[in-house]
């Protein structure tokens, strides 16, 4: 097993979220400050297509109807990241 953020040999102490191994602290904290971003950067994504939401907007930039099991897929992901 390897570090899930920089690639290093873990050592006696891991850190670990999930599935994923850190060998230091400051490997984790800077994964999940990756993952943060990423999902801030999904949130607004969906706020953008999310029906009633800036309307005139989403019409503009996503033309296409949102599938409905996407959404489902979105917040199960999002619940996960925000635990
Ligand atoms: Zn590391």
């Amino acid at each position: 097993m390897r570090c899930g953020q920089c690639g290093g040999k873990l050592g006696l102490i891991v850190h670990r979220y999930w599935d994923l191994r850190f060998c230091r602290r400051a490997c984790k904290r800077s994964y999940l400050e990756h993952v943060e971003r990423d999902s801030e950067r999904l949130r607004r994504w969906f706020a953008y297509l999310a029906p009633g939401h800036s309307e005139s907007q989403a019409r503009r930039r996503a033309p296409r109807k949102i599938d409905p099991s996407m959404e489902d897929q979105f917040l199960k992901e999002s619940a996960a990241w925000s635990e």
